[in-house]
C-alpha cells in the first residue's frame, strides 16, 4: 500500500513536461532563464580547480556560515551565532523535510495555510503527523482568527511562506503582530518560516522573522541560494534556528545527505562577499511591471504582486473552465505554460485563477504577452 496514496507527479514537472512538448513558453516552474552573474561563474571555474573536493563538514562549510551570519546581520540586525545556529541544507525543500521529520512527532498536528506550496504536506504525512490546512482569505493574507481555530492540543507546528508563491502576497506587521500573539498564547507550537523569496519584494519591504526576537525564538527560517542568485539547479540553501531546535535537526539531516555540495558551498562563501542581495528586488520589480503592462490589454484580470517571481491572473472573463483544463488548453492552443492555483488547495478548490512566473529574460516575457493578449 502507498504511504502516499494521493501524491501524484508534481505540477511544475507536468506543466514543464508539456511545454517542452508543444514547444510553448514556460512561465510555470519558477526559474529564471537568464544568464547567471558572471562574477559568480567565474569563482565557480577558479573553484572547480581547487582542493574543495570532498565532503564538508556537515553543518556546513564555516566560511560560508559565517559569510551567511554577516549577511543576517547586515539585512535584518540580528546578531547570530552561525556555528550554532546555521545548517546548510541541499535546497529549502530539504530543509523543510528535514525539520519536520525532525521535531513533529506521530500524531501530532501542522498548520499549513492554503495555497500551500506543495512540498509542505507529504512529510507530514510521511511522519504520521495530520496535516490541517487552513485557507487564507480571498486576498491571500492570512486569517488569524480563522487559524486560532483550527489549533488544537496536538498542533505542533505552523508553516507561513512569506513573500508567498503562488500569491506574491507579503505579511504585514499587522499580521507579525496577530502570529506573536497567538504563538504566545500557544507556547507550545513552533514556527517554521519559508522565506526563500526574502530578498524578491517590491514596494513593501519584506519583513523577516529573524527580526521579531519573540518569534525568532521558536522559529525555523528557511532561505534558498537558488532563488536569491538565480541558481535554483544548484539546489543549496540554509536554516536559521535556536541552537537547540537546529540540533534535532542535524540529527535527521547527517542521515538524509550528510552534507551539501562542496564547490557550491566553497563557491558561495566567496561570492558573497561581492554581492548585494539589496539590489534584487528592483531587478524583479521591472520585470513585474513589464509584464503587468503587458498584461494590462488583455482578457486577464491581474492580482497584486508585492514579492516573489509570480504575477496570479484571474481568467474568468475568458473561461468558465477548470484551471487544469485551462492550464492544459493554453499550452496546446496558445503556446503559454501557467499553474493552476487549485492544485495547492485542500480538495482542488478551484477560483480560476493561474500563475505565472515573471523570472524571465524580456523577449520572452513580450513573446508571451503577445500570445496571451491574443486570447
Ligand atoms: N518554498 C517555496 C515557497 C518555493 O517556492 C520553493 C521553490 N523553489 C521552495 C520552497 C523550494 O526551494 P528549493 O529549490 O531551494 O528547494
Ligand atoms: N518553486 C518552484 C515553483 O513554485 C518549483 C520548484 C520545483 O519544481 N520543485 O514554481
Amino acid at each position: 500500500m502507498s504511504k502516499l496514496p494521493h501524491v501524484g507527479t508534481t505540477i511544475f514537472t507536468v506543466m514543464s513536461k508539456l511545454a517542452t512538448e508543444y514547444n510553448a513558453i514556460n512561465l510555470s516552474q519558477g526559474f529564471p532563464n537568464f544568464p547567471v552573474d558572471k562574477e559568480l561563474t567565474k569563482i565557480l571555474a577558479t573553484s572547480a580547480t581547487e582542493n574543495v573536493h570532498q565532503y564538508m563538514p556537515m553543518a556546513g562549510f564555516q566560511p560560508l556560515l559565517e559569510n551567511i551570519g554577516k549577511s543576517i546581520e547586515e539585512n535584518y540586525g540580528r546578531k547570530n551565532n552561525p556555528s550554532t545556529e546555521l545548517l546548510i541544507t541541499a535546497g529549502a525543500t530539504q530543509a523543510i523535510f528535514t525539520i519536520i521529520q525532525a521535531i513533529v512527532h506521530t500524531g501530532d498536528e501542522v498548520i499549513i495555510l492554503d495555497p500551500s506550496y506543495d512540498c509542505y504536506e507529504p512529510p507530514i504525512i510521511l511522519t504520521g503527523a495530520v496535516p490541517i490546512r487552513v485557507p487564507l482569505s480571498d486576498d491571500f493574507l492570512p486569517n488569524w482568527e480563522l487559524i486560532e481555530q483550527h489549533i488544537s492540543e496536538k498542533t505542533s507546528l505552523l508553516i507561513i511562506n512569506n513573500p508567498h508563491n503562488p500569491s506574491g502576497r507579503i505579511f504585514t506587521e499587522t499580521d507579525f503582530q496577530a502570529l506573536e500573539q497567538l504563538l504566545d498564547k500557544y507556547p507550545k507550537i513552533r514556527l517554521l518560516s519559508d522565506e526563500v523569496y526574502e530578498y524578491i519584494t517590491f514596494e513593501k519591504k519584506h519583513i523577516s522573522v529573524n527580526s521579531i526576537e519573540n518569534l525568532r525564538k521558536k522559529s525555523l527560517i528557511v532561505s534558498s541560494f537558488g532563488k536569491t542568485f538565480h541558481i535554483t539547479g544548484w539546489k543549496i540553501g540554509y536554516i536559521i534556528a535556536p541552537e537547540v531546535l537546529l540540533n534535532e535537526v542535524k540529527k535527521v539531516h547527517q542521515f538524509l545527505v550528510f552534507s551539501v555540495n562542496s564547490v557550491a558551498q566553497y563557491t558561495l562563501s566567496k561570492y558573497l562577499e561581492k554581492v548585494d542581495v539589496k539590489s534584487l528586488g528592483t531587478f524583479y520589480q521591472t520585470k513585474r511591471d513589464l509584464f503587468r503592462k503587458l498584461l494590462a490589454g488583455s482578457r486577464f484580470r491581474l492580482l497584486p504582486s508585492e514579492g516573489s517571481y509570480f504575477q496570479v491572473v484571474d481568467y474568468s472573463a475568458i473561461s468558465k473552465e477548470k484551471d487544469t483544463d485551462f492550464c492544459i488548453r493554453l499550452v496546446k492552443e496558445h503556446g503559454v505554460a501557467a499553474i493552476p492555483l487549485s492544485v495547492f488547495n485542500n480538495n482542488g478548490k478551484d477560483q480560476h485563477l493561474i500563475r505565472f512566473c515573471f523570472a524571465k529574460d524580456d523577449e520572452t516575457l513580450i513573446k508571451a504577452c503577445e500570445k496571451l493578449c491574443k486570447i
